[in-house]
């Protein structure tokens, strides 16, 4: 096969289909349409040249569909092609946010009862759809937070603690809010430090963001301590939700005193992700702090007088809203911290998650917890019993995730990146690597519910084999990849100054 090796594929007077022979009378175009040069500088292709040029770009790229992608804290689960035809379906599709809520009172009902899953699924008693992204619900939760504490009037509060084991994603949020982080050490096996907490704690507290699971894949031992001695210091509780795939359907996080969290649609509910998005990051909280939620939200008008409501299941009778005097209202909260987002959100994303809550329901999310969980753990058994790879905290049963270490005994050469970069030749997208930071040579590795064992054990057979190459020949991992369509990048600026083209 001939793989060219050059970007530019233009051969002149090559060309695709032409459209036929005018058959009708030519209608001259207006002078502002038309071009000043003699020839635009486009490329000179066939169809078929073309078909190849993208379909081999496609394929350059690691993907859930066609690897497994054990990406620790991302949750690579599989995408449900039944997501994508609900929301191709013409209603959803071609659906404008600007239409009349009279008109479009499916595509309501559909936000409003996704709304009241997330709240069902989560314990809280009010959600908005609107954020973008889980950093975003971040900020979404944060402002709430400030602001619920300015609306008691108590101003001195200007610090939220964040656990040295958060994503980077907590303290940037924090800083973005204008208010001040302050980091928690975390104890000898994961947890946060509850002495270092009670230390931390005044009136000058905001609140603490805390993941749990947390990103060690370890589910907080004291969780309920942690929350309440945040609540008697007079602060509020945010709950990073994106680990939620390990506890979905088993634990409710405002039952473990959560105040206010964002869920990851992308991730726990099977929306794709990956290459900067769309996803999305509603965000939920108890009811002291319904009323500061971004608008506008769904909420359900039995009739002029009673006032909207925000959540609640549908009764049967009220599916034939028309006839009952119930609709569907856009409604924005009276303390709302503002709209966070262009119209309603993601709205395409939202009609994904919706479908899988459906397709699984609360038995099924169940089992999906279940399984990320069983999954973690027999690989993690896997790796141990192994003994090519320490595991962080590994004495511990893990949740959806562990973190190992890119340690490898008689290799001292060798490290996490390279181990990674290795596994791309093996076909394996690496797992998360250098987080969290304060785990050593960091292999952050997520398997999801999704995989089967006979996935489970290629992958750990492969890593298994990578530590042996690494004692017998280091420098084969040094180079690696070696099969992939590009070798070692500068990552960082292959991100933020990326070359799309070569003119
Ligand atoms: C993914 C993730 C986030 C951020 O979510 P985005 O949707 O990527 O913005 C925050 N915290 C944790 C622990 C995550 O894994």
């Amino acid at each position: 096969m001939i793989e060219p090796t050059v970007y530019e594929l233009s051969s002149p007077g090559r060309h695709g289909p032409m459209p036929p022979k005018l058959d009708v009378p030519e209608a001259p175009l207006p002078d502002g349409y038309l071009r000043d040069a003699e020839a635009l500088p486009l490329p000179e292709l066939s169809e078929l040249d073309v078909v190849r040029h993208f379909v081999r770009l496609s394929q350059k790229n690691m993907a859930i569909d066609t690897t497994f992608y054990p990406l620790g804290s991302c949750t690579m689960k599989y995408n449900p092609k039944v997501n994508e035809k609900a929301a191709a379906m013409p209603g959803f599709a071609n659906i404008h946010p600007l239409q009349d809520p009279d008109l479009v009172q499916g595509a309501l009902q559909l936000l409003y009862e996704l709304q009241a899953y997330l709240a069902e699924i989560s314990g809280f008693d009010a959600v908005t759809l609107q954020p973008a992204a889980g950093a975003h619900g971040e900020l979404t939760g944060v402002l709430i937070m400030r602001k619920y504490h300015q609306d008691r009037g108590d101003a001195k509060r200007t610090k939220i603690l964040v656990p040295d084991s958060a994503h980077g994603t907590n303290p940037a949020t924090t800083t973005m809010a204008g208010l001040q982080v302050v980091e928690l050490p975390s104890d000898s096996r994961g947890n946060v430090d509850l002495e270092a907490l009670k230390a931390n704690l005044d009136d000058t507290v905001v609140g603490l963001m805390l993941t749990n699971p947390n990103t060690l894949g370890l589910f907080e031992e004291h969780v309920l301590e942690v929350t309440r001695l945040v609540h008697e210091a007079g602060g509020l509780v945010y709950g990073d939700g994106a680990n939620l795939n390990a506890i979905v359907g088993v634990a409710k996080p405002a039952h473990l005193g959560f105040d206010v969290m964002h869920f990851n649609l992308h991730k726990t509910f099977s929306t794709p992700h990956g290459g900067g998005g769309p996803g999305a990051g509603p965000v939920g909280v108890v009811a002291k702090l319904a009323d500061f939620l971004p608008g506008p939200i769904v909420a359900l008008e039995k009739d002029e007088r009673s006032g909207p409501f925000l959540l609640g299941p549908l009764a049967e009778e009220e599916h034939q809203h028309e006839h009952n005097g119930y609709r569907l209202v856009w409604y924005m909260p009276p303390k709302s911290i503002g709209r966070v987002k262009a119209f309603h959100g993601n709205f395409g994303v939202l009609v994904r998650a919706y479908t899988y809550i459906r397709m699984h329901g609360a038995e099924g999310l169940r089992r999906v917890a279940e399984n990320a969980v069983l999954n973690a753990n027999y690989l993690k058994a896997r790796l141990q019993q192994e003994g090519s790879y320490p595991v962080a905290y590994g004495e511990r049963t893990c949740m959806h995730e562990f973190v190992a270490q890119g340690i490898i005994a008689g290799a001292p050469d060798v490290h996490t990146m390279d181990i990674a970069k290795r596994l791309i030749d093996y076909g394996f997208h690496p797992p998360t690597v250098y987080f969290p930071l304060i785990v050593k040579e960091a292999l952050m590795i997520e398997p999801t519910e999704t995989e089967s064992k006979a996935t489970l054990d290629a992958f750990a057979d492969t890593l298994i084999k990578i530590a042996q190459e690494a004692r017998e020949n280091p420098q084969l991992l040094k180079e690696a990849p070696h099969h992939a369509p590009v070798r070692r990048l500068d990552e960082v600026r292959a991100a933020r100054e990326p070359i799309l083209c070569r003119l």
